[in-house]
């Protein structure tokens, strides 16, 4: 309960509600995999962006960042807290984790930029400049070489969730509800594999932005070219961070 809008809420409901704690554990217990030690989740509120705009140069151009977080990810952000505060009834405020895989109890507009706000905050989190050999540290490294096979094929995976998600969306790592184990995904529009519509759910541990409006002014048609360069900005400590905690 960090922002105005989340205090607002919750004394109102609150308030007229009697039933309070009855209704918080149903959000509560939404989701048995729900990571209990987690350091890391989005908030209702867009953050401020960790870097600036040109840190990520030359994979990811100032201007696209800009725009992206300016235009695209702050309309996001502001959709969901009017569509929330039209919508949600619940007395306690969930966090994102438990409100995702109760998503389609709520409207387009709530599942569109609900989805779209949470999707954009992990993504910033989990970018940084560039860095030669930028490569996951041992746990996580481990875990990607287990399940995966090698490093490389996870990245052909990925790659391959990425390039043949038609329109736009997401690609994912994630942990796979209810088996602790990584696998790759990708979901369509602003989808992402904590809803209940997800192809594959689970928690995700890192998402590429495949909207043209993550690559197209520098890019242009040639995603497979900033999906390669993306390997270069993943902040893969941060990556591993989620990883520990939700394991
Ligand atoms: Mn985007």
């Amino acid at each position: 309960m960090k922002n105005k809008l989340s205090r607002r809420s919750f004394l109102q409901n609150s308030l007229k509600a009697g039933l309070a704690v009855a209704a918080s554990n149903t959000v509560l217990t939404a989701w048995a995999n729900t990571p209990t030690n987690k350091k890391w989740e989005p908030d209702y509120t867009q953050q401020k962006l960790p870097y600036a705009f040109n840190a990520l140069e030359p994979i990811i151009d100032a201007a696209t960042m800009e725009i992206h977080y300016t235009k695209h990810a702050a309309a996001y952000a502001k959709n969901f807290n009017e569509a929330f505060k039209e919508e949600y009834k619940g007395a306690a405020l969930p966090n994102f984790i438990e409100l995702m895989p109760q998503i389609n109890n709520y409207s387009a507009k709530f599942r569109n930029n609900g989805g779209g706000h949470y999707n954009h905050e992990l993504f910033w989190k989990t970018l940084q400049p560039a860095t030669e050999n930028n490569l996951p540290s041992q746990k996580l490294m481990q875990a990607i070489e287990k399940h995966f096979g090698s490093f490389e094929n996870f990245k052909t995976n990925i790659t391959k969730q990425a390039m043949q998600r038609f329109g736009s969306g997401w690609a994912w790592l994630i942990i796979k509800k209810d088996a602790k184990e990584l696998t790759v995904t990708s979901t369509p529009n602003q989808d992402n594999p904590l809803m209940p519509y997800a192809e594959v759910q689970g928690y995700p541990l890192l998402g590429i932005d495949v909207w043209e409006h993550a690559y197209y002014l520098k890019y242009q048609n040639k995603r497979a070219d900033y999906i390669e360069n993306w390997f270069k900005v993943i902040n893969w400590n941060f990556v591993e961070d989620r990883f520990v905690n939700a394991i």
